[in-house]
């Protein structure tokens, strides 16, 4: 408490009593909240956040360099009928499946929001996605996070036990990198009570998709998005696919006007000409980072078999590991102390000029 004796200049005291009667006003349930933080400044190489390291596609800048007055002063159509129909082609399911939003973000918080009620469960494993317990508490329920077995496969029984209203699951994982098997995802989905969320980020870049069991006639979202593999991060544009009930769920909790018009049109350029040039990308990926590895395993550093755009290498100090590439102009992702691996890096994978760059900053800082 703040008394006027307090001897504090009386100015700086007063802003204090704002700051705290602020905090006293905010929802209890968000104190232990923090906002997402990412390392600021340039940096010469910057693997850290899985972003497609060769740049943005061409149709999609075309458009954007040929944007109208209309595009920006109007309102764009509510829900993105027209997006979700060049989404919808490319993934090969009808229009009505498809819920845009902000970022697959947007649509992962949504679906947390609509098909759970305050209180319920979130069931993710560990470790995976850093946001899904950041929605599940922002939206009032609990996250309950199931580690990953011995050989980084889902527990499937631990998760189905805990009888969740949502059971996410990540494949292509982010920070792991493993795809999971069709089985698995198939077991969760047939016997777990309430809604399945898979998240696919990653999957141009390898393992199954699961697209099919968003018409498997069971409750099921699989979320996919264009800021990995089509470069578009910055943009924000992501999208589900589930049944067009589930579709319209979503779409509730979202809300009207959650794309903007300029992403809206440059996702479409993409989808429509840009699939050949992004094909050509995911290739080199794939090849890198299979030469990557092994670079890396000549060097000594085992990291772990990955189906996306990224490996996760484990350190014994990754803050020490990440702040001396940093130094060599090179940013990765420290992930510290994470389940059943301990400290690790996680790098993306780009063309190799960058990737040999980091290959001799991890040999010069070992
Ligand atoms: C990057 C990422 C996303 C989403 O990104 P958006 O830019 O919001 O579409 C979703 N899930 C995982 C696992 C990711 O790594």
């Amino acid at each position: 408490m703040l008394t006027a004796n307090d001897n504090r200049a009386a100015g700086s005291a007063a802003d204090n009593r704002g700051a705290d009667s602020v905090a006293a006003l905010a929802r209890e349930s968000y104190r232990g909240i923090a906002l997402y933080s990412t390392p600021r400044g340039r940096c010469s190489v910057d693997l850290s956040d899985n972003t497609n390291l060769w740049g943005a596609p061409p149709a999609a800048l075309r458009t954007l360099a040929a944007v109208r007055d209309e595009d920006v002063t109007r309102y764009p159509v509510a829900y993105e009928p027209a997006l979700a129909a060049a989404l919808a082609d490319y993934v090969g399911v009808s229009a009505d499946m498809i819920a845009c939003g902000c970022g697959s973000d947007d649509v992962l918080d949504s679906a947390i929001r609509a098909f759970a009620e305050p209180g319920e469960v979130v069931c993710l494993p560990e470790p995976s996605f850093s946001m899904i317990p950041v929605f599940a508490r922002t939206n009032g329920l609990c996250p309950v996070a199931i580690p990953l077995t011995r050989s980084f496969d889902v527990d499937v029984d631990a998760m189905l036990e805990t009888g969740a209203r949502i059971i996410y699951l990540c494949s292509p994982n982010n920070p792991t990198g493993g795809a999971l098997p069709r089985r698995t995802v198939e077991q969760i989905v047939e016997n777990a009570r309430g809604l399945v969320i898979i998240d696919q980020a990653y999957a141009e870049f390898g393992g199954d998709s699961f697209t099919d069991l968003a018409s498997s006639g069971r409750p099921v979202l699989v979320t996919r998005t264009m800021s990995k593999a089509f470069g578009l991060a910055g943009l924000r544009v992501g999208f589900g696919i589930g049944s067009p009930e589930l579709i319209a769920e979503v779409l509730k909790a979202r809300g009207p006007y959650k794309v903007n018009a300029l992403g809206e049109r440059a996702a479409i350029a993409a989808l429509d000409s840009d699939r050949a040039w992004v094909d050509e990308r995911v290739d080199e990926v794939v090849a890198n980072r299979s030469d990557f590895r092994a670079e890396l395993a000549k060097r000594g550093f085992a990291s772990l078999e990955s189906s996306a755009n990224f490996v996760l290498v484990p350190v014994d100090d990754c803050a020490a590991t990440a702040s001396r590439l940093e130094r060599a102009g090179i940013r990765v992702r420290a992930l510290p102390g994470l389940t059943g691996i301990g400290d690790a890096i996680r790098i993306a994978i780009g063309p190799w000029e960058m990737m040999q760059r980091c290959l001799d900053a991890m040999v010069a800082s070992a």
